[in-house]
């Protein structure tokens, strides 16, 4: 069967032939996948920034935004079938018995660093023909979704930043409501987070490059969501423009808006940090005024990355939500189907939004 791989000792990036996998432990699923979405985290694994193959391995076979059908289950598997839709969780706990959030089933909040990432880190991936995983990594995913639920796993950022956050506002002497929200970017999670909010009831701004008069912006009006551009309203001004936000959701990985999203929060605010700047990436910051900001309008700034189980069925529904309240702006996130040999190809690039990889059709 066909496997899409980086090689990072060669710096390659080719289709392979391997063999196609067995099902052998009880509790294990065969799955054939049907999509893969791409992102900018693969984009950077192609370009040998990141990623790690499994150990003793040459190669890592990437794809972590997976949508699968079952096979085969094994004999103990219990809530999956053959034809069953699935999208499989991406990281995997680290060994550890210290670690207390993988022993609790939640490696994405891993203390040691040690966890492996399907297509990421340590561990193949998704663009492949077959799988075998295991069942306490799948979810199921109703098959009115199928067209758009490769969505489901950039859509947990989403949701898992949103449980937080809601556990921060647990902290309030009063119910604060869904009020106001800034969405910092306009790429899949961006948009994503966009419909969460406003599907919320949030009064929601999303704030990105993109011109006033791009289709993203198109596409953001289309929520019933407000549009401003970066290119005409530097973040300095963004406050005086369009006020200030319970709730910032950032999706943009750009070090100096990261660093001055905090001040977009009203008092008692929080804001949710899920990009990723490079390494040596730097901003300048007045520390006073921001951590004077922090403290005296109870502010609270909080990173997030990958998803638990919960955050993947909040995602499902929540995305069978968008299909109902606004379904052509949902397709109109994925722009571009491909099959796997263009994938190395693609890589190199970045068209419209969301690039779905299409491995298998419905039977
Ligand atoms: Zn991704
Ligand atoms: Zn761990």
């Amino acid at each position: 069967m066909r496997a899409l791989a980086v090689f990072p000792s060669t710096k390659r990036v080719h289709l392979l032939d391997i063999p196609e996998p067995q099902l052998g432990g009880a509790t294990e699923v065969l799955l054939r996948l049907r999509e893969v979405g791409l992102c900018g985290t693969d984009r950077e694994i192609a370009s040998f920034e990141y990623g790690d193959p499994p150990s003793g391995a040459d190669h890592l076979v990437l794809g972590h935004e997976s949508l699968a059908e079952v096979v085969e289950v094994g004999r103990k598997v219990r809530n999956l079938k053959p034809g069953d839709l699935v999208v499989a969780m991406v990281r995997r706990p680290c060994p550890h018995a210290e670690c207390r959030a993988c022993r609790a089933g939640r490696p994405d909040f891993c203390e040691t660093g040690d966890y492996t990432e399907r297509g990421i880190k340590g561990a193949n991936g998704f663009l492949t023909d077959y799988v075998i995983d295991d069942q306490a990594y799948l979810v199921k995913v109703p098959q009115v979704l199928a067209d758009v639920a490769v969505l489901v796993e950039p859509l947990t950022v989403v949701t898992k930043a949103a449980n937080q956050a809601h556990a921060i506002f647990h902290r309030l002497p009063y119910d604060p409501g869904p009020q106001r929200g800034l969405v910092l970017g306009a790429g899949p999670i961006g948009l994503l987070g966009a419909m969460f909010l406003v599907a919320d009831g949030f009064e929601t701004l999303v704030y990105s490059r993109d011109t006033e008069n791009s289709k993203v912006a198109e596409l953001v009006r289309s929520l019933g969501a407000g549009y401003v551009s970066s290119t005409q309203n530097p973040i300095e001004t963004l406050a005086k423009h369009s006020g200030t936000f319970d709730v910032v959701l950032e999706a943009v990985g750009f070090a100096p808006l990261m660093m001055a999203a905090a001040q977009m929060l009203r008092p008692n605010g929080v804001l949710a940090l899920t990009g990723v700047p490079p390494e040596g990436a730097t901003a300048e910051l007045t520390a006073g005024h921001a951590l004077r900001d922090l403290v005296l309008r109870n502010k609270v700034v909080f990173g997030t990355v990958n998803a638990g189980r919960k955050d993947h069925v909040s995602a499902i529904q929540h995305l069978e939500q968008f299909m109902v309240l606004f379904p052509e702006s949902v397709r109109k996130l994925i722009t571009h189907r491909m099959p796997l040999d263009e994938v190395p190809q693609m890589l190199t690039q970045k068209l419209g939004i969301k690039n779905v990889v299409e491995i298998s059709r419905a039977a």
